[in-house]
């Protein structure tokens, strides 16, 4: 299998639900909707399977992930289209749909070598005691539409390198992408460890409940974050929440605005702004303001949007009407009450897609909505201080902490803010970026848990603790 079209025919479902290309509207392919008994049966199949998978080994399963990483490269071609058509993102340029399928081979590989061993926490006269890590069981991993294919690969890449096995259950906008995914490491994985049921929110609702479920590693919005962990109490299953934000940047005013420009841009329309720790309010000094605004919107001339299947083009659409019409609507808040408009903000609506262009709002009052939502777009409201302090209030001012961002020439001045900031990750002259290596996760109303390194590993075990 080879081509986009092959990898389509594999996974689609002739009577299944119509998807659509969010920049032409030309329909994609077809999703089966699981239904409740192949849920269950998904369920008991990974069950059935977890004794052995775990019984591999951390070396044997290590290798397993390796060639799932080897599939996955010889299908990256086919699976960027796939993810492209279906998501929107541009398939070469920008942080686009081969950098999200080469992010899931990087994440394959490198939890396949993080190592696991024993920890020793007592070693005396009084006695020996160590930490053991051994998995839970059935993991249930239900995702966003964003960037399907590499948070999918978060989810399950520990998952089973953990000696767990997995149901995942894609978001019901973008399941061709995962199907595909899936379907491919498939390939390399032996049977039953690794399932997909596709389907929308009740489907995602029935495995969070699930009696055979232990795990559910859950990306995506606040509020269905909220509703997993009521569906969850009932069988005890752990949670990781990995959930919405709106990340703060803060601009301080010893910075070169043409130096940052380019890097602060990126920070925030990377994903054409559909990103969970993409930058989402901008606070720039007063001594700086007009200079940074000026410097991110030459840049924003020089990125065209348009359909990621043509080459010139750094930005697709937004992958949904619903996330168009939210978008739309916080800049019209964000002109009627009193933000300027620097580039952006008219949308051409007899177009076909759901593109809505690159957006930047100066002068807005901190409390309108532009800034107080997470608008999951490519609107950014850059808000001017004059007192640091009052950045930092602004900053930390909202229920969610994901990420945050301080940007100044002096290492010193951007960690004392850094560590002041309330976030997950605070970054320091970039916004966004995730290492393999590095654990990431959200505090406040941006979820609990961590992903990613030897925390991430944690996550999807057991701890045990052997005493003598
Ligand atoms: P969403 O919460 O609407 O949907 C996410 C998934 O949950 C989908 O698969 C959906 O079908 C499923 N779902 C819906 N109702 C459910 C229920 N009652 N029980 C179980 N599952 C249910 O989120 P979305 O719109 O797909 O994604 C955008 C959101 O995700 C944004 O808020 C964004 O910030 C967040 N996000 C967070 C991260 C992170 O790492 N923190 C990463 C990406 C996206």
């Amino acid at each position: 299998m080879n081509t986009c079209q092959d990898l389509l025919s594999a996974i689609t479902d002739p009577s299944g639900r119509e998807i659509l290309d969010p920049a032409t509207g030309e329909v994609v392919g077809r999703a089966h909707e699981s239904t409740t008994a192949e849920l269950d049966a998904a369920v008991a199949a990974a069950r059935a399977a977890q004794p052995d998978w775990a019984g591999l080994g951390h070396a044997r399963r290590s290798e397993c992930l390796h060639k799932a990483a080897d599939a996955v490269e010889a299908h990256a071609e086919a699976l960027a289209e796939l993810l492209s058509r279906e998501q929107g993102k541009p398939i070469k340029n920008g942080p686009n749909a081969a950098f999200e399928v080469g992010g899931c081979v990087a994440w394959l590989r490198a939890s396949a070598d993080f190592p696991l061993e024993p920890e020793v926490l007592v070693d005396d006269e009084f006695g020996h005691a160590e930490m053991h890590y051994v998995p839970l069981g059935v993991v249930g991993a239900i995702g966003p539409w964003n960037w399907p294919m590499m948070i999918t690969v978060w989810q399950v890449a520990s998952s089973l390198r953990m000696g767990n096995t997995v149901v995942v259950k894609p978001s019901e906008y973008t399941p061709l992408s995962v199907l595909g995914l899936v379907h491919v490491l498939n390939q390399a994985l032996p049977a039953d460890v690794l399932h997909v049921v596709p389907g929308g929110g009740e489907v995602g609702k029935a495995l969070s409940s699930h009696e055979g479920v232990d795990k559910i590693m859950f990306t995506g919005s606040t509020r269905t974050g909220q509703a997993i962990m009521r569906s969850a109490a009932d069988g005890l299953a752990r949670l990781t929440l990995e959930l919405g934000g709106n990340d703060a940047g803060v601009v301080l005013p010893d910075v070169d605005p043409r130096a940052i420009a380019g890097d602060l841009f990126w920070g925030a329309f990377i994903n054409t702004g559909q990103t969970c720790a993409a930058l989402k309010r901008l606070y720039v000094h007063e001594d700086v303001y007009d200079a940074v605004c000026e410097a991110l919107v030459d840049v924003a001339r020089q990125m065209p949007m348009g359909n990621g299947r043509e080459e010139q083009n750094v930005l697709g659409p937004l992958q949904n009407r619903q996330q168009y019409d939210i978008v739309a609507g916080l800049v019209e808040d964000a002109r009627n009450g009193g933000g300027r408009v620097l580039i952006g903000g008219d949308p051409q609506e007899d177009q076909p897609g759901y593109f809505y262009p690159t957006t930047l709002v100066a002068d807005l009052p901190n409390d309108n909505p532009l800034v107080t939502q997470e608008q999951f777009g490519p609107a950014l409201p850059i808000v001017k201080y004059s007192d640091v302090e009052d950045a930092i209030a602004m900053a930390n001012g909202l229920d969610v902490g994901l990420g945050a961002s301080v940007w100044s020439s002096d290492t010193e001045n951007a960690m004392a803010v850094a560590q002041r900031l309330e976030a997950g990750t605070v970054w320091i002259n970039k916004h966004g970026g995730v290492d393999p290596r590095i654990p990431f996760g959200g505090i406040k109303k941006s979820g609990f848990g961590l992903e990613f390194g030897v925390e991430g590993l944690k996550s999807v075990a057991a701890s045990k603790v052997i005493s003598r």
